[in-house]
């Protein structure tokens, strides 16, 4: 590939970088993702609960509603051309409290008026009689939220980049972005210590949590790179099978800090989990601290009571790459297109719901970057 000039270079074999990817190799003749990893996904992308979540949460003129929302149609729709494993299980939200039962009903009204479709309203008896053990004030249930095996979606991606004449580069790594007239030149390494150059008219920075060491290293001057990433992980604890039985497939709290609380989530093949929490970390560690499973019990506890701490065993943990930190509020997707950078999108703090808008942030990206 040495030397070789394409029309767009994608950084990052996510979900998001193949997304993009799909959408720009069936409109452009050449395109190259490049990946540092073995595989795709081995970042944010494999480490997530693989929710497809309706959009109920973000403000309605946010990126992530619109991107989220159009996003879980497109996903709905490539799981039955594609022939991926996925569910529409329908979600519940608990009210634990008068101050939840307040959210609750809050959040029915915005998600019905951000077009996130209707939430149906429970009573706790009405839960009680559908799923025993569990305890609440009141609940939504979200019928569009579903579940999907993220591998084979993330192998369909790939699959569909190739087919459409799309070369993807694995054990490779973007080293450098730098300019030549009007064509950028990104310069990689790979597992062998091999250079190689691309030159091209379009860049797509979806390098997940070093998707601002890719804007730094393309020469995006600070002033127009105003944002910071604060690497928040959540774990995740498998419930064994003396745990308390549940029937709905996502059971979730109202949002709590960073995430959106330790909720249950129940994959395709049934096994359960519960998580992810949201700690700010200095470092990219995926341990999951075993000494955590009695705060996961008594987070879950609130709507599960029959759970205890020995139900739990230590499962795997994602990094968020969030745009604030501690107490922060609301962040957007950053899809940035900076006016010193022709052809260069850099997509930043891409935390969920981005694997759910994937597509949607694909197509947009394809328009963004004509
Ligand atoms: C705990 C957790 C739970 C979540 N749950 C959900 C959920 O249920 N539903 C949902 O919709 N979303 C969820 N998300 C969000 C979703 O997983 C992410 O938004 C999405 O996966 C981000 O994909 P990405 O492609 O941007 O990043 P990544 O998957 O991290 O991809 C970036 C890629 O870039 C590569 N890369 C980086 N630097 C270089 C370089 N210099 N050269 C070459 N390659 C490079 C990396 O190796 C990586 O593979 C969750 C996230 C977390 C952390």
């Amino acid at each position: 590939m040495a030397g070789d000039e394409v029309d767009a270079v994608v950084i990052g074999a996510g979900a998001v970088g193949l997304a993009c990817a799909v959408e720009l190799a069936c409109r452009l003749d050449s395109v190259v993702l490049i990946e540092r990893e073995v595989g795709p996904g081995r970042e944010i992308s494999s480490r997530n609960s693989g929710v497809i979540h309706a959009g109920i949460y973000y403000p309605g003129d946010s990126l992530k509603t619109r991107l989220c929302i159009e996003g879980k149609m497109l996903l709905y729709r490539w799981c039955e051309i594609h022939d991926i494993p996925h569910a529409r299980t329908g979600k519940l939200i608990v009210a634990t409290s008068d101050e939840d039962e307040e959210r609750l009903r809050k959040l029915a009204r915005h998600a019905k008026e951000v077009g996130a479709g209707d939430l149906e309203p429970l009573t706790g008896a009405e839960v009680a009689r559908r799923d025993p053990e569990l305890r609440c004030q009141a609940a939504l249930y979200s019928p569009t939220s579903g579940v999907i095996d993220v591998h084979e979606l993330l192998a369909s991606f790939l699959r569909e980049v190739r087919e459409a004449d799309g070369t993807t580069v694995f054990q490779t790594v973007v080293e450098e972005i730098g300019r030549s007239g009007r064509d950028w030149i990104v310069r990689t390494t790979d597992t062998m210590g091999r250079a190689t150059e691309i030159r091209t008219r379009r860049i797509v920075n979806a390098a997940g949590l070093s998707a601002l060491d890719i804007a730094e290293k393309s020469g995006l001057p600070p002033r127009e790179r105003p944002w910071r990433l604060y690497p928040c992980k959540g774990s995740y604890f498998a419930l064994q099978a003396g745990a308390p039985p549940t029937k709905h497939s996502l059971i979730y709290p109202l949002p709590q800090g960073a995430g959106l609380g330790v909720h249950i989530t129940a994959d395709l093949s049934g096994a359960r989990r519960a998580g992810p929490d949201a700690k700010y970390v200095d470092q990219i560690d995926y341990t999951v601290d075993e000494s955590h499973a009695e705060r996961f019990a008594e987070a879950v506890a609130r709507y599960l009571p029959a759970i205890r701490p020995e139900h739990l065993t230590p499962d795997y943990a994602g990094i968020r790459p969030k745009l604030v930190g501690p107490g922060g509020g609301f962040a957007d997707f950053v899809i940035a297109t900076p006016k010193s950078q022709p052809g260069v999108v850099h997509l930043i703090g891409i935390e969920s719901p981005g694997l759910t808008a994937s597509l949607a942030i694909g197509a947009h990206v394809s328009e963004v970057i004509r």
